[in-house]
């Protein structure tokens, strides 16, 4: 059993096979208690996988995994109930109603059903669907749907929670509602395992993170200090159509600064940290602005896209 102070979830050498398919390429990881680690990688890279061995749906090849200091190797059905896992597919049960739901999900866990009855109307009333608690899921948004498997997720009160792109798809708005409710469980105290392809999501909501690719870890840290080590504080951001890229290129790497070309714009790093004035780059479209965590990603991972 872990003790206080131990990680809820620790990596060693992780690895996971398909056949002759490395999808995880021994990993090392650790998530603190209370902490939101990230996961964050391209297409293909292994995030989901190590996320399905960490919920025990997928056995571990090599290595070793625990959850609150027990092995996924031994212990699948104790961990699962202090997980709560909201995957990446919609898994609702399209005959049931979004109440029933709730309650037949709280059955898998033993909960008494005064105790269900109770969560499930402070999680519809947390996630805003209460005036839909006698729709099924098909009549729902996919919002909606969104945020009552993050409901339900919960209701056996997880110590972790994992959730696989949990905002993919989502509007703007229902993505801010689903983090300030995900920001909200963390300030009380629960664990948070998550995948995004949103830079966004991971730097609002991210204590540390790891950037994956090709089921290796390339960096792990807190979304501002990888930022300051990989991209600066600042870049230069030039816009360039297609018929200017190529001079436009040329002429920066001859300055000696460090360049990305990422198709229509060219991210300008500088050189020896020394960011250029965009006025004295002699291209029009350049304007400084501050290096976000997109920077980091594109640049530790480049811009070619992936096997799906
Ligand atoms: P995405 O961002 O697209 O969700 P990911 O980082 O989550 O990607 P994984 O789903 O973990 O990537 O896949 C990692 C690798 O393992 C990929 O090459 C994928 O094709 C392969 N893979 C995943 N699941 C299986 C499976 N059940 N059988 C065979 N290969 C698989």
């Amino acid at each position: 059993m872990a003790g206080r102070g131990d990680p809820i979830v620790r990596a060693s050498r992780l690895g996971k096979r398909y056949g002759d398919l490395v999808a995880v390429d021994g990993i090392d990881f650790a998530v603190e208690r209370g902490e939101c680690f990230g996961f964050l990688g391209p297409n293909g890279a292994g995030k989901t996988t190590t996320l399905r061995m960490v919920t025990c749906v997928s056995p571990v090849s090599s290595g070793e995994l625990t959850v609150a200091g027990m092995s996924v190797r031994s212990a699948a059905r104790a961990i699962k109930g202090r997980l709560g896992v909201v995957p990446q597919a919609d898994s609702l049960d399209p005959d049931l109603t979004v109440m029933q739901n709730l309650l037949c999900f709280a059955r898998f866990f033993d909960l008494p059903a005064p105790v269900a009855r109770d969560r499930s109307r402070r999680a519809l009333e947390l996630f805003q669907l209460r005036d839909k608690a006698d729709r099924r899921p098909d009549e729902l948004s996919g919002g909606m749907r969104r945020r009552l498997l993050i409901a339900r997720a919960l209701m056996h009160e997880p110590e972790v929670l994992v959730l696989d792109e949990p905002t993919t798809g989502l509007d703007p708005q229902t993505r801010l509602l689903v983090w300030d409710k995900l920001a909200r469980l963390k300030a009380e105290g629960i664990t948070m395992l998550l995948t995004t392809h949103y830079m966004e999501e991971a730097a609002h909501l991210c204590d540390r993170l790891v950037v994956i690719d090709h089921g290796r870890i390339l960096v792990e840290g807190a979304p501002a200090d990888l930022i300051a080590e990989h991209a600066g504080t600042e870049v230069v951001e030039v816009r360039v159509g297609p018929a200017e890229r190529g001079p436009v290129l040329d002429h920066l790497r001859e300055r000696g600064d460090s360049v990305e070309d990422r198709g229509e714009s060219v991210i300008v790093y500088g050189s020896g940290g020394v960011l250029p004035d965009p006025g004295d780059l002699g291209v029009a479209g350049a304007a400084r602005r501050a290096a976000n965590l997109e920077d980091v990603f594109l640049r530790l991972t480049g811009r070619g896209l992936r096997e799906e």
